[in-house]
Order: C-alpha cells, then sequence, then structure tokens
C-alpha cells in the first residue's frame, strides 16, 4: 500500500498501462490499481484504436498509389485503379469502425471505473473519523470524488486513446516515406524532432510544477467549499471577510503560479506548435520536394505521398502538450483518490459492546491533534442522565475538542470514554450515533425535502413525527409556509436563514431522539425573535435528555446541573453556577467579565436550557411521537 502513496519516480513510467509508451515521470501504480477492474476492457479498447490508426494511414497511402499510377502508367488503365480505391474505402471504413468501437469501449468502462470509484470513496469517506470531515476534510473529498475522478475520466475514456493514435499513425507513415524516397523521409522526420526537443525543453520540471498546480488547485477547492459552506457560521461571528479572503488568497495564488509558469515556458512552448503545424510542414516539404523533383532526385508523383502524410507525421506532436497534461493531472488525481481510499477509517470493535444506560464517564482523558502537544489532559467527566453540563471557558481552552470525543469525531490518545459501562470505541458505530446526537453550530442541511433532512436521523418516521419535532423545534410555522410545505426542496428553491437551519436540525435531532446530546451552542442570531424561537427548541431537546452544551455565553448556563471550566486542556472547576459564583475561583472571575461587557447579554434571560416550566411544554410537544 505504502508504495501506492510514493512519490513520483521517473523509473516506472513505462510501467504505466495507460499511458503506453509516455514519458510522464509518474508512479503508475495508483493509476494501475485503480483501473484494474477495467484493465481487459481498456486493453481492448487500446488494440481497436491501434487498428484504426493503422487503417487510417491506408487511404493516404492508396491515393499516393494513385496519383503514381495516374501519372506514371496508361491513363486509361482504370481496372488497375479499382483495387486500390476499394482499398481506401475499406480501410477508411474500417478506421471508422474501430475507432468509434474503441471511444465506446474505452467510455463504458470508465463508466463503469467511475460508477466503482465513486461507491468505493462515499463507501470510505462514511466510515471516516467525523473529525476528519472538517472544511478541510470535505474539500479534499469533493475533490476526490468530484474532479479527480472527472480527471480520471479523461484520462482513460478520451487521452489514453488520442495517445495510441498519436504514436500509431506517425510511425505508419513515416515507414511509409521511407520506402518511398529515404531522403525526403528524413526531412519529414526534422519537424517532429525539433517539435520533440523544443516540448521537452518547455516541459522541464514540469512534474513539480504540476504537483503545485494540483495542489494550488486543492487550495482553491478548500478554500471554495470552506466559503460556501462556512459563509453563514463566520459572518454569525461578523467574520464574512475572513472566509471570503482565504478563497482570494488561493485563487490569486494560484493565478501567480500559473502565470509563472506559463511565462517561463511560453517561447518553447510556442516554436514547438509551430515547427509541427501542418502549414509549416507542407512549406518545408513542398520547397525541398520541389528541389528534389527539379534535380530529377525523384518524381512528381513520388512527392504526393509527403505532401499528404508529411504533415500527419508531426502534426500530433501538436496535442501531445496538452495530453501530457492530462496524464500528469490523472494520475495526481489517481495519488489523491488513492490516499483517500487509504485514509485510515474510524476502527471497528473487535469485540463490540453494547452501553448498558446513558451515564457518560471520561476517565484520565488526553487527547492530541498532532500526537505531541496535548489539547486536553487528564479530564475526569461525568455526564449523568438526564442533567445538563455546560463546558465553558477561555476559546482554545479544549471546549469543542472535549465534546467531540463523545461522538467520535476523534478518539482519545490516552484514557477512556464510557457510555454506560461500554468503552464508546468498543460499541458499534450505528449502536453509538443512535444513543449520541450532536447539534452544532454550522448546521449542514441536505439538498432535500425538509422533511427529508428532519428524518435524517430516524428514515422511518411517520409524517406525523415529523411534524411534531418541527413543532417543538419552532420551525414548523415556517415550514408550512413555504411553497411546499414539507416536500419543499432546500438549497434549490428555497434557502433556510441561519436561525431556521439550526431549528431544523433541532427538529432532526428531536426526532432522532438520542438520550446523549452534545450541543454547541450558537453564539449570534440575526435577530432576537430568531434567538428566542431557538431557545424555545433548545429546551424542548434538552427535555430529559443527558446533554454536553459547548457554552459560550454564560449567561445561558446558569441553570446548568454542573458547569465544568477548562483551562488550557485541565479541568480547573466544576460545580452549579451559584457555588462556583461564591467559590470567588476562575468562573466568578470569568462570570463578572462576561456581566461587565455585555450586561444584556449575561441578563437577556435567554437560556438553551430547559427552565421547569419549559421542560414541561417541550415535554408535552414531543411525548406522543418521540419513543424513546
Ligand atoms: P474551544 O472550543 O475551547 O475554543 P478547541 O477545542 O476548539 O477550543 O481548541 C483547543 C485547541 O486545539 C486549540 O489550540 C486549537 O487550536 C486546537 N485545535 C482545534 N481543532 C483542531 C484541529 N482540527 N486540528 C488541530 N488543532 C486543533
Amino acid at each position: 500500500m505504502k508504495s501506492q502513496l510514493s512519490e513520483p519516480g521517473p523509473d516506472s513510467v513505462s510501467e504505466a498501462p495507460a499511458t503506453p509508451g509516455v514519458g510522464t515521470g509518474a508512479p503508475p501504480h495508483p493509476l494501475r490499481a485503480l483501473a484494474e477492474p477495467v484493465r481487459g476492457r481498456l486493453a481492448v479498447a487500446v488494440g481497436l484504436q491501434t487498428v484504426a490508426a493503422l487503417a487510417g494511414v491506408v487511404p493516404f497511402i492508396a491515393v499516393s498509389q494513385i496519383a503514381d499510377r495516374l501519372t506514371g502508367g496508361s491513363p486509361a488503365d482504370g481496372d488497375a485503379l479499382w483495387p486500390l480505391v476499394t482499398l481506401a474505402c475499406a480501410a477508411g471504413l474500417l478506421a471508422l469502425a474501430c475507432g468509434t468501437a474503441a471511444g465506446a469501449l474505452a467510455h463504458l468502462a470508465d463508466n463503469d471505473l467511475q460508477l466503482t470509484l465513486r461507491r468505493r470513496l462515499t463507501r470510505h469517506v462514511g466510515r471516516l473519523p467525523l473529525g476528519r470531515l472538517t472544511d478541510r476534510g470535505t474539500g479534499e473529498v469533493k475533490q476526490a470524488v468530484q474532479d479527480d475522478v472527472s480527471a480520471l475520466h479523461t484520462l482513460f475514456a478520451h487521452t489514453l486513446l488520442d495517445v495510441v493514435a498519436v504514436l500509431t499513425t506517425p510511425v505508419l507513415a513515416l515507414v511509409y516515406l521511407f520506402t518511398v524516397d529515404w531522403r525526403l523521409a528524413l526531412v519529414s522526420a526534422v519537424p517532429l524532432s525539433l517539435g520533440v526537443f523544443l516540448f521537452s525543453r518547455a516541459m522541464a520540471g514540469a512534474a513539480s510544477q504540476m504537483a503545485e498546480f494540483g495542489a494550488a488547485l486543492g487550495r482553491i477547492s478548500v478554500a471554495a467549499v470552506e466559503f460556501a459552506t462556512g459563509i453563514a457560521v463566520f459572518k454569525s461571528f461578523g467574520r464574512g471577510r475572513k472566509a471570503h479572503e482565504r478563497f482570494v488568497d488561493a485563487t490569486e495564488g494560484f493565478a501567480d503560479f500559473f502565470s509563472r509558469w506559463v511565462r517561463s515556458t511560453l517561447v518553447s512552448s510556442t516554436a514547438a506548435v509551430l515547427v509541427v503545424a501542418p502549414a509549416m510542414v507542407l512549406l518545408l516539404l513542398s520547397m525541398v520536394g520541389a528541389v528534389f523533383v527539379t534535380q530529377d532526385w525523384m518524381t512528381g508523383a513520388e512527392l504526393v505521398p509527403f505532401l499528404l502524410l508529411g504533415p500527419a507525421v508531426a502534426a500530433p506532436m501538436g496535442v501531445v502538450g496538452p495530453r501530457i497534461q492530462q496524464i500528469r493531472a490523472g494520475q495526481a488525481a489517481a495519488v489523491r483518490v488513492t490516499g483517500l481510499l487509504h485514509t485510515p477509517t474510524l476502527p471497528e470493535p473487535a469485540t463490540p459492546a453494547l452501553p448498558d444506560g446513558h451515564h457518560v464517564s471520561m476517565r484520565g482523558v488526553s487527547f492530541s491533534y498532532d500526537g505531541h502537544t496535548d489539547v486536553l489532559r487528564d479530564v475526569d467527566l461525568d455526564l449523568v442522565p438526564g442533567t445538563v453540563t455546560a463546558l465553558v471557558g477561555p476559546s482554545g481552552s479544549g471546549k469543542s475538542t472535549l465534546a467531540s470525543l463523545l461522538p467520535r469525531f476523534h478518539d482519545v490518545t490516552a484514557g477512556t470514554v464510557t457510555l454506560g459501562g461500554a468503552d464508546i470505541r468498543d460499541v458499534p458505530a450505528t449502536e453509538l450515533y443512535r444513543r449520541v446526537g450532536f447539534v452544532l453550530q454550522d448546521v449542514r442541511l441536505l439538498r432535500a425535502s425538509v422533511a427529508d433532512n428532519i428524518r435524517l436521523g430516524r428514515p422511518d418516521a411517520t409524517d406525523e413525527e415529523v411534524q411534531r419535532c418541527a413543532r417543538a423545534a419552532r420551525i414548523h410555522d415556517r415550514v408550512m409556509a413555504l411553497p411546499d410545505g414539507y416536500a419543499t426542496e432546500l438549497g434549490t428553491v428555497v434557502t433556510l436563514s441561519g436561525g431556521e437551519a439550526q431549528r431544523l436540525s433541532i427538529a432532526r435531532a428531536l426526532l432522532a431522539d438520542a438520550p446523549v446530546l452534545v450541543l454547541d451552542e450558537a453564539t449570534a442570531y440575526a435577530d432576537p425573535h430568531s434567538e428566542a424561537l431557538i431557545q424555545d427548541a433548545l429546551s424542548a431537546l434538552a427535555a430529559g435528555r443527558t446533554l454536553l452544551v459547548i457554552a459560550h455565553r454564560l449567561s445561558t448556563v446558569r441553570s446548568a446541573d454542573r458547569i465544568v471550566v477548562l483551562e488550557d486542556g485541565r479541568v480547573t472547576e466544576q460545580g452549579r453556577h451559584d457555588d462556583l459564583l461564591a467559590a470567588g475561583g476562575r468562573y466568578a472571575a470569568l462570570w463578572e467579565a462576561q456581566r461587565t461587557a455585555g450586561p444584556a447579554e449575561a441578563d437577556n434571560g435567554l437560556s438553551p436550557l430547559p427552565a421547569p416550566a419549559d421542560e414541561d411544554r417541550a415535554a408535552d410537544d414531543i411525548r406522543e411521537g418521540s419513543a424513546r
């Protein structure tokens, strides 16, 4: 496996089955491995294309022969010409038939390959740790599933056959021209040789440039996904410009790199294209040929095949540049796709365990993103069923990281997280996600109907259950106002606001009905009405569940059963609001600081946590529909 991900090595080029004979300087292995399922069909397509390319030269040879007979032999001897005419027509038809069959076969093979690859990728991505699917991760996935698979399509369905034609046609044409007159045949090979020389100069260092090209495109892809999906969150923090900046930086970086690359190769690549241009080759052969004929070194009829086939000898060089780019792009795509396919998935337990109850217990938990720096150190924490635990602390103290361990966005580096007595690493993923749900600030809605978006956690839920949860989440009225109610497709005609999307995701969590919930409390809403609705929805969600809330504002955690203060990855204080205030420690200081900074915020009375009255109302809302 490791060798499939290794860096390009020029010595391995000749092994590449998809790029026969072309020196591309990149490793063949990922391509070979990916193309394996359709290898047989691609080989037949290559064979057919070779026949097509060879047969395509035959009519030109036949016409040259006809010209020779007409000028050299008896013009009245029509019978001698018919076999040549028949041969030309038959070869032309054969070329057409084989070329079409080759193209069709390569496309069919490629179609299957794309389907298989996309299925493999999506299956694999579905088993990756959720923490891997950050904005950066989704950019990578988008690039692999969409752009890279398309690059492979170009390679297998088009470039492969083009390259076969580009290599076969000149060889046969040149062989024939040598049989007519070896001296002029040598002259016809001059533009080709010159083109190869100039072109290889233009391509010098292209392997590293191509890698940078792919990397720069990757950065744009990541920034574009981040920009598109994260804009609402960035904006809610007043940092819309930040998301925009990264995208602009990535595109500007790409533009700079590309113009530098083009400038450095402009002269030699233009010269390469010019010397192999059919008009230039024709001009050269006409002039040299005229000298040959006037000097009686050859007959006028013998010049005809040079004028017909000469341009074909060199012309393919003109298209080789883009083809090599496509081959390199395909190879880089294969490396990325293979890389993603080999990204370790969330390990499934060897001996699965089922939780007994919903008590969450963290013992001696440490976690590091990079394997060096611990962002969580020796954390002990208990989430008692039916209680609300709020995580507070300065930004960067590890709140989100700690909360993300529970739904296994990442696995602990040291220590254990248990749910109902079972280590969550031993709980099969489907069982874990039935018990542990999460509502994040950055809501992702699918391009599907409102009902299907809510049903995500429980696809077999009835319409009544969906609506009951939507009511409890305070989104039902808004859905009913949409053009097709619950059948309205999201993301096409209708796009929900951030607050509405948040409420929809709460309805989704209500329906999924996981007894343990991780909630990243949203920090900013467009308007107070929207915020009030969200707080109502959150109260419904909290009712009767075990809740772990990442609290960004202290005012929202006063009624929590337990407040846990995190600092620099450690739990430094925990207890109830009043007790922590009385203790006069870090929490009291944070509370005071936030209260002084924003009294309106601290005293706005809005809470994601269920005040007793809220709890009753929420329980009423969902009592019938939520079988727990
Ligand atoms: P909080 O939620 O309290 O703001 P986080 O849990 O997000 O804190 O971050 C804790 C630390 O971990 C920070 O230093 C942050 O830079 C780092 N961190 C967070 N997410 C990642 C990630 N995906 N990769 C690497 N480091 C990360």
